[in-house]
């Protein structure tokens, strides 16, 4: 059984006094939930703050990105261990806004993968397909090559502690979401494709849908087998639907 997980990109959204409106909204909603994981990804120099604001709440912390390294010569980076020392749990990997203005090469984010495993984080690994790959029937190749750089630099093994999340880069931020079945049929190869090294690790993986999961289509998406919860953008900045999302993914039947 997969518990699900609803995680909010915040990406760089917010300040001081909107934070602290958007999470108390939050806690008051969510009080103590039960049933799903949830999580908010804010930018990583309020991190500290929302960290100790949330703490003994059901909300967990993680991180936009981070390094490869460990530690050194690395002007404006942040490593894994100094997001787990201010308290963070997860940390998204190779989302595809880092991977299109940064240049992240699928090798480049396997490292941040194994590094922030390193440091004890769980990585949320973003794959997904441009709307060229898609409309040239490329989109399993595409997210093939995302995913198997990872597998092969982390082993299998390592997704026991890892996340993927699943967002065709066409949908994330405009309105167009993937349809149910779209969206199953991605999960699903995605499933197969790690079980082709190890069953066992692919039954228990969470896959997450992101790309403009809202309130009224978040049910839909979230009563498929292989959709595990959603990486949400927009949305996670409105408590109100970022709720409603979370309320769906506990409704979420089957896994
Ligand atoms: C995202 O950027 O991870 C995302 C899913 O954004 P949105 O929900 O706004 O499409």
């Amino acid at each position: 059984m997969r518990t699900p997980l609803v995680a909010g990109n915040w990406k760089m959204n917010g300040s001081r006094d909107a934070n602290r409106a958007l999470l108390s909204s939050l806690k008051d909603r969510l009080g103590a939930i039960q049933g799903v994981d949830v999580a908010v990804c804010p930018p990583a120099v309020y991190l500290p703050e929302i960290a100790e604001s949330l703490s003994g709440s059901a909300i967990a912390v993680g991180a936009q990105d981070c390094s490869d390294e460990a530690s050194g010569a690395f002007t404006g980076e942040l490593a894994g261990s100094m997001l787990a020392e201010v308290g963070c749990r997860y940390v998204i990997v190779g989302h595809s806004e880092r991977r299109e203005r940064q240049n992240e090469s699928s090798a480049w984010v396997a490292s941040k993968f194994v590094a922030a495993q390193a440091a004890g984080l769980t990585p949320i690994l973003c794959v997904g397909e441009q709307k060229a790959d898609r409309e040239s029937g490329r989109t399993e190749l595409v997210v093939s090559e995302q995913l198997d750089a990872v597998l092969d630099a982390a082993g299998v093994e390592a997704f026991d502690r890892a996340v993927i999340a699943y967002e065709p880069v066409w949908a994330i931020g405009t309105g167009l979401t993937a349809t149910p079945e779209q969206a199953q049929e991605v999960h699903a190869f995605i499933r197969n494709r790690v079980a082709g090294r190890d069953p066992r690790v692919a039954a228990e993986l969470r896959i997450l849908y992101g790309g403009s999961m809202k309130a009224d289509n978040a049910a839909g998406l979230l009563a498929l087998d292989d959709i595990d919860g959603g990486l949400i953008g927009g949305a996670s900045l409105d408590a109100e639907a970022f709720t409603a999302i979370v309320r769906a993914a506990g409704e979420r039947v089957g896994a």
